[in-house]
């Protein structure tokens, strides 16, 4: 039969690709792979960082999903052989497909940041991989001085979760306001303008004074290198040696989707956005952050509506029909303060070759009433219980 479909990567693309895929037709043989008994999710994880909320609420496993007959088998894909059709993991075992979902997330770039390694980043964490890196960061904050520095280095666009690094310099500052009001946060920005970016200085404004200081890209604020033995951060035009350093560096699709060859000269995934097969290996598809998406921001919300786009496409192929263009939708909260939140939603169409961004879209208005704020809050909580309820549970 041609329904062999293994899944690469536990996520919230490729957790949601396996069960849309089973769901839908239960006669496929869905593999998913996946080294973590347990995934971390990001989404909340600056609420952890902040001290606002404990790890295991981020914590995620796997037996609803092997429940619904999907095989789960805990180890990394290790070897893609894209003429064989064949993934091998960590222990040694091959496994054939007819198809292949590969949604591995994000991986550094090591030379688009030197001086940035593993061992970098246990001194300068970066906790864009939730897990041990969140709780790093939190110790770091929680040992330093009052009166200290906290720096976070952001990288240019495409990234994940563009939004991401401004909550967390929010929730940051909501630490250190509390717990150590005469500390500040340093923002070190590869980008000129960021996303939601009248709601986030309104708001700093509003609760933070002017305890968040951001050096644009044209001010001299892209991290060209860091020195981590002497938790040094090197920009375009000057160096900063603050107590905690936060680097977020630049960002490529998770190493498996270079082995397979599906990952182009920028790193990521080049992908036909009706059916996420990828433009370089035939029988591959790529979903979430590693895909180059166009207009869609690499989010949970966009990996899960490119998860289930993905899993009818499939089907579809396999029944020998044409996939129809996909409309996906996505809406991403941020939450600057406890009862303190603002959202974007966007709707997304395939456009040529890639994914535009068409009409329908809304985004909070500035100037808005704290019942607002505390309304979207409670519903960014809601949006994290249903996405990963309808991802694992
Ligand atoms: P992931 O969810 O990272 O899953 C990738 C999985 O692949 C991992 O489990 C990994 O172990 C596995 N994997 C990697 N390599 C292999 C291999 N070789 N073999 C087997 N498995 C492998 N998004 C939102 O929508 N809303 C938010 O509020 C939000 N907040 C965020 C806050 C922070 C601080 C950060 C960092 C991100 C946030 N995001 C948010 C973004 C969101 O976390 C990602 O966009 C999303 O997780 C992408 O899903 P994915 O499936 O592509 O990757």
């Amino acid at each position: 039969s041609a329904g062999r479909i293994i899944v690469v990567g536990g996520g919230f693309g490729g957790a949601a690709c396996a069960r849309a895929l089973k769901r839908t037709d239960a006669k496929l043989q869905v593999t998913l792979i996946e080294p973590n008994q347990l995934f971390t999710a990001c989404p909340f994880s600056n609420e952890v960082i902040a001290g606002l909320r404990d790890i295991e609420v981020q914590h995620f496993g796997y037996d609803r999903l092997a429940a619904e007959d999907i095989t789960v088998v805990a180890q990394a894909a290790t070897r893609i052989e894209p003429q064989q059709r064949s993934v091998t993991t960590a222990d040694g075992v091959t496994l054939g497909y007819d198809r292949l979902v590969l949604s591995p997330g994000i991986d550094f770039h090591a030379e688009a940041l030197p001086g940035y390694d593993d061992a970098a980043s246990e001194k300068m964490p970066h906790a864009w991989k939730a897990g041990a890196q969140t709780l790093l960061l939190r110790k770091q904050l929680e040992a330093m001085a009052e009166g200290g520095t906290v720096a976070i280095a952001i990288p240019a666009n495409p990234s994940r979760c563009p939004p991401a690094p401004y909550e967390r310099a929010s929730l940051i500052a909501h630490y250190l306001k509390t717990k150590k009001p005469r500390s500040k946060v340093l923002v070190l920005d590869a980008k000129d303008n960021f996303s939601q970016q009248r709601l986030f200085e309104q708001a700093w404004k509003e609760l933070y004074g002017d305890m968040i200081e951001r050096i644009s890209l044209s001010q001299g604020g892209r991290v060209t290198s860091v020195d981590p033995a002497t938790r040094t951060i090197i920009t375009e035009f000057g160096n900063y040696t603050p107590d905690v350093a936060n680097v977020i560096p630049p960002q490529r699709a998770g190493r498996i989707a270079e082995i397979a060859g599906a990952a182009d000269h920028t790193g990521w995934c080049p992908i036909d956005p009706v059916t996420f097969e990828s433009k370089l290996v035939p029988n591959i598809h790529v979903i979430g952050d590693a895909c180059l998406g166009g207009g869609i921001p690499k989010s949970a919300a966009a990996a899960s509506a490119q998860a289930k786009a993905c899993a009818s496409a499939i089907i579809g192929l396999l029944a020998g029909r044409t996939p129809e263009a996909p409309r996906l939708t996505g809406v991403c909260y941020n939450t600057v303060a406890p009862g303190y939140g603002f959202s974007l939603a966007g709707n997304y169409q395939s456009r040529g070759d890639i994914f535009a961004e068409v009409e329908g879209g809304t985004t909070s208005p500035v100037d808005a009433p704290r019942e607002l704020r505390a309304r979207e809050a409670a519903e960014a909580e809601r949006w994290f219980q249903t996405i990963t309820a309808d991802t694992f549970g």
